[in-house]
């Protein structure tokens, strides 16, 4: 056996997991590797996923895309926040907002403003991003400036996830699933991945029980060193083929369906709000997710509360005559991971491997973070099985913390006006979860007090989950009785200067966009 690099790598699925493992790989590597991605013509792909993490940046910028490249042939938009309606009481919002909480004399600005409270907003006081959003601003000038210049741009920048844990970048995007699974098709096959269109119809195990092919209807064995399976919530040779059971989060996240809708709008008459929201329902939570031409909405609930026609005749009122002709996309969700993603010389990515509901927007996030992952412990033909253990792991606490962090919206929810709420506060929740809530009564979260492994979600925004469901009493640290507030009460004062000066100054998406769209 040798310590070389494999070479033959079959990745089975063209959703947004395979396609985005194609590019990345090919871009990693070129053509020192072979990649073959076979996906089938009837065996669709989810069709949902439209909202990410600010991370995702370090995707394009490492496949060497820049936002004019791609954005416009995605129906892109940018998502400064998640937007929470309806989670503490009727007709109340807060802002989720991709950006780092202040600090003043040591303690978090939402410490002080627990102490302070300037207005009833912790997040409009707290945050420059709440007025932004609220003024349905775009984070970028006209002229491409970004509203601050403290990020690296082009070229130079820190393009992998893990190489840029300092500042937070200040926006996602939105952008159509499947558009994006057709650019990057263009981008991987026109650098050499092989493309395959046909269904897997065998799975091919060694004598060890490691895989040797996968059988196609059409183009026969494909034989590969390292198969990667994206072929989401069926888990095909994870799952299937290799046995490797799946842990379910269904005891704590009892989420498991969802139905969508894709809502025709004008971007010239209606507002692009500039971020993801996220509706308070009676069994779960409905999406709006602004794109370009349409709006992406789906009331995501919990079979034992509401049944489907329920749940869309619900989504269909919430939206309005603007999407009576539109036909409802119903899917079974599969919540939880695969014990183990990498088993053998099997890696899944996407769906197969693991998923969290989409409250938080991370599915997109979790693929892209086990891309790099692979990248980082790509193996060799003497198959390390450190190499594959340090894998699991890494993705094993990214999907862990994250369940946490998503408990926390539940447990924290005010509104217990009825059974699927009551439920929410009484269920179990990841073991050392409750041990953390209580902590955080007496002090609001900081790096010592959150999930320690790295899973995406810095303590920030458990203070702005936290202090914006409003369930969970919390109280300001007694030590800022007797510190001088000046300070904080100026960082108060500037962070409202500065809201104010750039909701002036920065155009609307509206305006953005439309000058993308016309290409000046
Ligand atoms: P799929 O899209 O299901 O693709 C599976 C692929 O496997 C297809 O190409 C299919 O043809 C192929 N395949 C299957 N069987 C065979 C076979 N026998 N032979 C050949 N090919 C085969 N994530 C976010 O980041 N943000 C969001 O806002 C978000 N919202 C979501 C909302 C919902 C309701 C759900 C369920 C998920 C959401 N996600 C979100 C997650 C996101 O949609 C997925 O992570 C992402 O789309 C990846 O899916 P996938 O590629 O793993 O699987």
């Amino acid at each position: 056996m040798t310590h070389a690099p494999v070479r033959d790598v079959v990745i089975v699925g063209g959703g947004t997991a395979g396609w985005m493992t194609a590019a990345y790989l090919t871009a990693a590597f070129g053509d020192r590797i072979n990649i073959t991605l076979v996906e089938s013509a009837d065996v669709g792909t989810i069709g949902v996923g439209e909202a990410t993490f600010s991370d995702i940046r370090h995707f394009f910028e490492f496949l060497g895309l820049a936002e004019r490249d791609w954005m416009p042939a995605c129906n892109a938009t940018y998502k400064l926040a998640v937007r929470f309606e309806d989670w503490r009481e009727p007709g109340h919002h807060f802002y989720h907002p991709f950006e780092q909480l202040r600090s003043v004399k040591g303690f978090p600005l939402t410490d002080w403003w627990l102490r302070y409270p300037t207005s009833d907003r912790f997040d409009v006081d707290c945050f420059v991003m709440a007025s932004l959003i609220d003024g349905n601003r775009s984070p970028r000038y006209l002229d491409n400036r970004l509203l601050e210049q403290d990020f690296v741009e082009g070229e130079a920048a820190p393009n992998t996830i893990a190489e840029y844990q300092g500042a937070q970048f200040p926006y996602a995007y939105h952008f159509e699933a499947h558009l994006l699974a057709k650019y990057l098709t263009k981008y991987a096959t026109q650098r050499g991945v092989r493309h395959v269109v046909d269904n897997v119809v065998d799975v091919g195990l060694d004598e060890r029980g490691w895989l040797s092919h996968v059988r196609t209807a059409e183009h026969g064995r494909l034989d590969g060193d390292l198969f990667v399976d994206c072929t989401g919530f069926r888990g095909l040779l994870l799952n299937k083929a290799l046995e490797e059971p799946f842990v379910s989060y269904q005891d704590t996240l009892p989420n498991d369906s969802a139905v969508a809708l894709q809502v025709p709008m004008d971007m010239d008459k209606d507002p692009l709000r500039p971020c993801t929201t996220a509706t308070a329902q009676d069994a779960g939570w409905i999406w709006t997710i602004p794109l370009i031409s349409r709006i992406g909405t789906g009331y995501v609930y919990a079979r034992d509360y509401m049944d489907p026609e329920e749940a869309e005749r619900t989504l269909r009122e919430f939206v309005g005559p603007a999407a009576a002709d539109v036909p409802a996309n119903h899917i079974r969700m599969r919540i939880g991971r695969s014990r183990r993603s990498w088993v053998n010389n099997c890696v899944a990515i996407g769906l197969s491997s693991g998923f969290v509901e989409p409250l938080e927007s991370t599915g997109i996030f979790f693929i892209h973070y086990a891309i790099e992952q692979l990248v980082k412990y790509y193996p060799a033909a003497d198959w390390d099985l450190s190499l594959r253990e340090q894998y699991n792991s890494a993705v094993m606490n990214v999907m862990d913390g994250v369940r946490e962090f998503l408990v926390l919206h539940y447990r924290g929810a005010k509104r217990a006006d009825n059974q699927y709420w009551r439920d929410t506060k009484t269920r179990a929740v990841p073991d050392a979860l409750a041990e953390r809530l209580e902590l955080w009564e007496s002090k609001v979260p900081d790096t010592g007090t959150v999930y320690p492994r790295y899973h995406g979600l810095p303590p920030y925004s458990y203070n702005c989950i936290l202090l914006g469901t409003g369930g969970i009493p919390v109280r300001p640290s007694p030590a800022l009785d007797l510190v001088d507030e000046k300070a904080a009460l100026a960082e108060f004062q500037a962070i409202k200067d500065k809201a104010r000066s750039l909701v002036r100054t920065l155009p609307t998406q509206n305006a953005y966009f439309k000058r993308m769209r016309d290409g000046v």
